[in-house]
């Protein structure tokens, strides 16, 4: 397997933008956001499963996961968000390996916004990369999404680890407290660092 990098981060903090950076250096990216997404389209793995656990009422009529009532449920009841994770994790979990598989890349970018939370993909990276910045920054940008309020961006926040948490797990950290430039700026060097640790391994 080549070398592979866990990409993480709050919610908001710019993991995807990190990610697509990386992949304009040349770096693979597999993002298991992307692949929850495809799980739970109308016909994808996840459904049926889902179909068993939560009943048709969490399905739209085209038979794909009805995100906004799921999330809904999940983040007022936390047995039914362990219930949804325990379908959806170990489903991303093997189709982000198989992705990983595929790629030739110099290294691999993998995004898993609970990679720290779970500790599932520990056996398969090599370094642990968080994209860190202020709790009012990911409000801000977390908000820009259709259905996000602040409210909801809040109680998903609370969810995840804290900043300082997640931090102290760190190999390498991304500051993403100013403009995209600043971003990319620090994405690059990291790029080089990648690089080199992979090609000596
Ligand atoms: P989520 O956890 O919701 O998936 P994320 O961590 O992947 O989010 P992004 O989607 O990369 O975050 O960024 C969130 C929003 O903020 C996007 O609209 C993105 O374009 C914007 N954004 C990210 N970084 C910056 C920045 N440095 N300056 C301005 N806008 C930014």
């Amino acid at each position: 397997m080549s070398f592979v990098v866990g990409l993480t981060g709050g919610i908001g903090s710019g993991k995807t933008t990190a990610a697509t950076r990386f992949a304009a250096l040349g770096a693979g990216v597999v993002d298991t956001d992307a692949i929850s997404h495809q799980l739970t389209q109308p016909g994808g793995a996840a459904i049926s499963m889902i179909r068993q656990a939560f009943s048709e009422n969490f399905l739209t009529p085209e038979g794909g996961l009805n995100r906004k009532e799921m999330r809904e449920l999940v983040f007022r009841d936390s047995n039914s968000r362990r219930k949804l994770e325990a379908i959806l994790h170990p489903l991303i979990r093997t189709e982000a390996a198989r992705c990983v598989g595929l790629l030739s890349t110099p290294y691999t970018i993998i995004v898993v916004p609970l990679l720290l939370e779970t500790g599932s993909y520990r056996g398969m990276i090599r370094r642990v990369l968080v994209v860190d910045c202020s709790e009012c920054a990911q409000i801000a940008r977390a908000t820009t999404r259709p259905g996000m309020d602040e409210k909801t961006v809040r109680t998903i926040m609370a969810t995840q680890l804290s900043r300082e948490e997640r931090l102290a797990q760190a190999d390498e950290v991304v500051v993403n407290d100013a403009d995209l430039l600043h971003l990319e700026r620090q994405v690059d060097a990291v790029h080089w660092k990648y690089i080199a640790l992979a090609a000596s391994c």
